[in-house]
């Protein structure tokens, strides 16, 4: 196995088995035997020989012979492989004009599409891909980031076929192809053409339609020349759909701003009615730049990893029991008919100066501490759901139930408390980091560093869309975002001085 060039792996267990599994390696082992004449050719018959045998291999190949050759396969052990000193050569890759074309066939003309049928449109989604590790519970709780569909598959058609076909979304309707048929619930999406119907993969209802065929050029699967026929079941799903509205209903929730003018409208906020609280340590503050933001919802992902969010499964999705503490909104314009004009707006705890649930809070469970943060104190709330009820970006998630673990917790966040039932939780910018942060600077007698504290979020986002700091240092990047001339804040107008600044998305508006 080689990680990287120069880097030889020797694939050997990181861990003592959890539970009843095994390695993948020991797993292809026993198929093997069990093969007919598998285990007379196999030189191994667990995974501790191979991982020997091929660290003996390295050690010769890295030139270890005779008395030396025992303890250089050790250090492969305890390396995990062979490391090749040196540098490694440079990749030289050419480029052969014309070389593709050997590869490329003419284009698969698909047959004319005769009268009542669709294209079929197969697609992969974010969170689902092409359906590897669409078991795993997080790709399944989390929305779509197009769609906010979560736990179901659905068959998108356009606003004018649903009309003309009679469906409304979360209506079943049997999907039918020459290889197979599938019942879906509509899904009726403005984006899509219409004579087309899209249905994603990462589950079986795709596949059972597409035909067995594949493409002689690149041995894929054809996705995209089958054609398919659509019929009302006459029974309707409660589909498991997060989103509120999908329009921004003239708001400027998620403000477009070009690059000549760069300045989103902003309220005049300078009658207010109360003190602003003083944080003379750290005021911790979050940016996020909608102008980098691409939907991929690996934020959120990793705020479910690293605070313990409980998954609840699709029967509490229905009911809108959905615990992320971070969302990625998704608008799809202002109104309904107009042209698409697809927003994203990643969601948090805002972290506000004026934050509307602490007032309302009957016992104190949620705070305002001294580093501006909105805290929750677990053991002190009694439920009541006042806090939620006040929020007016509707970021705080109420426990219904306890949530079941199952198998080992080794995955668990030992930093983070497991929430029971009758407690609301919340995003505190990841708290526990915060505080590792600050005991190590006590520690070695410095101030926090800007960019050493780093939220899950901001530390997962491959657009680095997220900017996380103190916003008592003038210089910080969190700082100087807040001053950005894209610079607005989430429903400011209703003055809850939130920690969080967004940037706004610019595009260049189109020539008339
Ligand atoms: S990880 Fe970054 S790019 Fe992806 S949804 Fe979150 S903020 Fe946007």
């Amino acid at each position: 196995m080689t990680a990287r060039r120069g880097v030889t792996g020797l694939g050997q267990p990181a861990m003592t088995p959890l539970g009843d599994s095994r390695a993948a390696t020991q797993v292809l082992l026993e198929v093997a035997a069990r093969l007919p004449l598998g285990a007379a050719h196999l030189p191994w018959s667990d995974l501790r020989e191979v991982v020997r045998d091929r660290g003996e291999v390295l050690a010769r190949e890295a030139g270890a012979s005779g008395e030396g050759l025992a303890a250089a396969a050790r250090v492969a052990q305890q390396r995990g492989g062979h490391y090749r000193t040196g540098a490694a050569p440079p990749l030289r890759p050419v480029l052969r004009p014309g070389a593709a074309a050997a590869f490329l066939g003419p284009p698969v003309a698909p047959r004319p599409r005769q009268a009542g049928e669709l294209d079929l449109v197969v697609f992969p989604t974010v969170l689902r891909g092409d359906g590897r590790g669409a078991d795993l519970p997080w790709r399944q709780e989390i929305p779509d980031t197009l769609s906010s569909v979560s736990w179901s598959p659905w068959a998108e058609l356009s606003p004018t076929t649903a009309a003309r076909l009679g469906l409304a979304t979360g209506d079943l309707v049997t999907v039918t192809s020459g290889s197979g048929a599938v019942d879906v619930p509509a899904y009726v999406f403005p984006g899509l053409r219409d004579d087309a119907v899209a249905i994603p993969l990462g589950g079986p209802e795709a596949l059972a339609l597409l035909p067995a065929a594949t493409e002689a050029a690149s041995g894929a699967l054809i996705l995209a020349t089958t054609r398919v026929r659509l019929r009302r079941v006459g029974k309707r799903l409660s589909l498991p759909i997060l989103e509120g509205s999908p329009y921004q209903h003239g708001r400027s929730i998620v403000p477009t701003v070009s690059a000549a003018a760069p300045s989103p409208p902003r309220p005049d906020l300078s009658h207010v009615m109360y003190d602003r609280p003083s944080h003379p340590q750290h005021r911790w503050a979050m940016a996020i730049d909608l102008d980098s933001c691409t939907g991929c919802q690996a934020c959120v992902v990793a705020c479910f990893a690293e605070n313990n969010v409980p998954v609840m499964g699709a029967e509490a999705a229905v009911l809108g029991r959905y615990m992320g503490w971070l969302r990625i909104e998704r608008y799809l314009g202002d109104e309904p008919g107009e042209a698409l004009d697809v927003a994203l707006l990643p969601m948090l705890c805002q972290q506000c100066d004026n934050a509307p649930c602490e007032p309302v809070c009957p016992v104190y469970a949620t705070y305002h501490s001294a580093e501006g943060l909105n805290a929750q104190v677990y053991n002190r709330c009694v439920g009541t759901r006042y806090c939620s009820n006040n929020c007016p970006y509707k970021v705080r998630t109420f426990n219904w139930r306890d949530a079941q673990a199952v198998g080992p917790q080794l995955q668990l966040n030992p930093d983070v408390t497991v929430r029971s039932r009758g407690v609301m939780e919340k995003c505190t910018f990841c708290v526990q980091r915060i505080h590792a942060g600050e005991d190590q600077a006590h520690q070695e007698g410095r101030p926090v560093r800007d960019g050493e504290v780093v939220p899950a979020c901001a530390q997962t986002c491959p657009a680095q869309a997220i900017t996380f700091g103190d916003a008592n240092d003038p210089t910080s990047r969190v700082s100087l975002a807040a001053r950005d001339p894209r610079a607005f804040r989430a429903l400011e107008e209703v003055n809850t001085q939130p920690a969080v600044t967004y940037l706004a998305r610019v595009r260049t508006p189109e020539a008339s």
